[in-house]
C-alpha cells in the first residue's frame, strides 16, 4: 500500500462514520502523490498527517427558546482545521443534515479553497444542525444569539472569522454580528458577509456566484468555446446559484433551469431571475411557485432531474453529492462540455471520473467557488483599513483572483504531469502553499 493509501485508511479508521469526510480526504491526497514524489520532506514532516486532523473542533449545545415558549436544543460546531498561512476562515451552515462529519469536510475542502485565493486565510467551518426552514423571525434571531453566546469566546477577527453558508446569509450574520459585539463591547471585522451599514463589503452577495462565472468563462474561453449563446442549467436558488445566474445573463448566456430541495423550474424562455430573487430572497417561497408566474415554465418534483435537460454548460449550486455519476453520463450523452462546481463537493467522484474521461471542461469547487471567501478575505482587509472600496474596485479584484486562480490551478497540472486536470491542478497548488508554511513553522 503506498504512504498516501496508508493515511486515508487511518482517516477512515479514526473518523469512523463521517463518509463526506473520508471522500473529499480521498480526493485531495490522491492527487498529491505526485508532490511527494518530488517533496520527499514532507513525508518526513508528517505534512499529510497533521493536514488530515483538525488543529481544533468544538461542539457545543445550543439551547433556544421556541414561539410556543418551549425550550428546544441543538447541536453547534466549529472546526478550527488549519491555521498555517492565516486565521481560520470559513461559513457557518445551518442544516438538519448538518454533523461532525459534514463540517469537518467543509472545512478540509475550505483549506485548499483559501490557499488558492492568494489571501492570508487559513481554513475552517461551522453550523448547526438548526433547520432554519419554517422559523419565525424571532426564532431565527434567538437561535443566532445562542449560538454565538458560545462560539464568541473561540473566534476574533486575528483568530477565527466565520461567514455565512447554506441557511445563513446577511440576516443570521447580522444577528450573531449583534451578539458577538454585545458579549465582547468591540465592534471589530469577526464575521463577514455582514451589511452594507456596519462593515460588509459591496460584491459581498455576488462574489461566489461572478467569481464562478469569471472562473468559467476563462476555462471554456482557452477550449474556444463562450458563455455567450450557451445553455447554462443552475442548481439550487440560493446565495451562489442567483448570482451565477445573474453573470451568466450579463455575459450573453441563457439560463434554462433553476432547482431548490424540492425540486426544478425549466423555461425554455429563459429564467426571469427577478422572479426568482423575490421568491427566494425576499419571501422565502419554493421554487415552484415560479411555474405558477411565468405559465410556459415546467415544474418538477425532485431536485437531481434537472441534470436530466440538455445544456452546454453545467453549474451545480446546490449541496454536497447532489450530480452522481448517472447524471453525469447523461449530461455528456446531451453534450454539455464544461461543469463548474459552485457548491463545495456537488459532484460525486463518479460523476468527476465521466467529465474527465469524456474530455468534459471540469472545474472543482475548491477553486470555481473560491471568490466568495475571496471577498470575504477583501471584506477583513477593508475592515482592518476601517475603508470601503466602490463595487466596481471589489469587482475588478474578484476578477482578478478568479484569473490568478485559474492560471495557478492550470500551471499546477501542468506542471505535475496532468495538463487539463484541474481537480489535480487545484489540490497541488493548495496543498503547497499551506505544506510550505507548515514547514517553515515548525512542528
Ligand atoms: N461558505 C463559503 C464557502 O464555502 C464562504 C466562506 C467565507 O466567506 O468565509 O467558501
Amino acid at each position: 500500500m503506498s504512504y498516501v493509501q496508508e493515511i486515508i485508511q487511518q482517516v477512515i479508521e479514526r473518523n469512523p462514520g463521517e463518509p463526506e469526510f473520508h471522500q473529499a480526504v480521498t480526493e485531495v491526497l490522491e492527487s498529491l502523490e505526485v508532490v511527494l514524489d518530488r517533496h520527499p520532506e514532507y513525508i518526513k514532516a508528517g505534512i499529510l498527517e497533521r493536514l488530515v486532523e483538525p488543529e481544533r473542533q468544538i461542539i457545543f449545545r445550543v439551547p433556544w427558546v421556541d414561539d410556543q415558549g418551549r425550550v428546544r436544543v441543538n447541536r453547534g460546531f466549529r472546526v478550527q482545521f488549519n491555521s498555517a498561512i492565516g486565521p481560520y476562515k470559513g461559513g457557518i451552515r445551518f442544516h438538519p443534515s448538518v454533523y461532525l462529519g459534514i463540517i469537518k469536510f467543509l472545512a478540509f475542502e475550505q483549506v485548499f479553497k483559501n490557499s488558492l485565493t492568494g489571501m492570508p486565510i487559513g481554513g475552517g467551518k461551522g453550523g448547526s444542525d438548526f433547520d432554519p426552514k419554517g422559523k419565525s423571525e424571532g426564532e431565527i434571531m434567538r437561535f443566532c444569539q445562542s449560538f454565538m453566546t458560545e462560539l464568541f469566546r473561540h473566534i476574533g477577527p486575528d483568530t477565527d472569522v466565520p461567514a455565512g453558508d447554506i441557511g445563513v446569509g446577511a440576516r443570521e450574520i447580522g444577528y450573531m454580528f449583534g451578539q458577538y459585539k454585545r458579549l465582547r463591547n468591540a465592534f471589530e471585522g469577526v464575521l463577514t458577509g455582514k451589511g452594507l451599514t456596519y462593515g460588509g463589503s459591496l460584491v459581498r452577495k455576488e462574489a461566489t456566484g461572478y467569481g464562478l462565472v469569471y472562473l468559467t468563462d476563462q476555462m471554456v474561453r482557452e477550449k474556444g468555446k463562450s458563455i455567450e449563446g450557451a445553455r447554462v442549467v443552475i442548481s439550487g436558488s440560493g446565495n451562489v446559484a442567483i448570482y451565477a445566474a445573474e453573470k451568466v445573463m450579463q455575459m450573453g448566456g441563457k439560463v434554462i433551469a433553476m432547482s431548490d430541495s424540492n425540486g426544478y423550474v425549466f423555461d425554455p424562455d429563459g429564467i426571469k431571475l427577478d422572479t426568482v430573487k423575490q421568491l427566494k430572497e425576499v419571501e422565502r417561497k419554493r421554487i415552484r411557485e415560479y411555474a405558477d408566474i411565468h405559465p410556459r415554465a415546467e415544474y418538477h418534483e425532485g431536485p437531481a432531474g434537472i441534470w436530466e435537460i440538455p445544456c452546454d454548460i453545467a453549474l451545480p449550486c446546490a449541496t454536497q453529492n447532489e450530480l452522481d455519476g448517472k447524471a453525469a453520463k447523461t449530461l455528456v450523452a446531451n453534450g454539455c462540455f464544461a461543469v463548474a462546481e459552485g457548491a463545495n463537493m456537488p459532484c460525486t467522484p463518479e460523476a468527476v471520473d465521466t467529465f474527465l474521461s469524456n474530455n468534459v471542461l471540469f472545474a472543482p469547487g475548491k477553486a470555481a467557488n473560491a471568490g466568495g471567501v475571496a471577498t470575504s478575505a477583501l471584506e477583513m482587509t477593508q475592515n482592518s483599513m476601517r475603508y470601503s472600496w466602490t463595487f466596481e474596485e471589489v469587482d475588478a479584484k474578484l476578477k482578478q483572483i478568479m484569473t490568478n486562480i485559474y492560471r495557478n490551478i492550470s500551471a499546477a497540472a501542468r506542471e505535475y504531469g496532468h495538463e487539463g486536470n484541474l481537480v489535480v491542478g487545484a489540490n497541488v497548488a493548495g496543498f503547497i502553499k499551506v505544506a510550505e508554511a507548515m514547514m517553515a513553522q515548525g512542528v
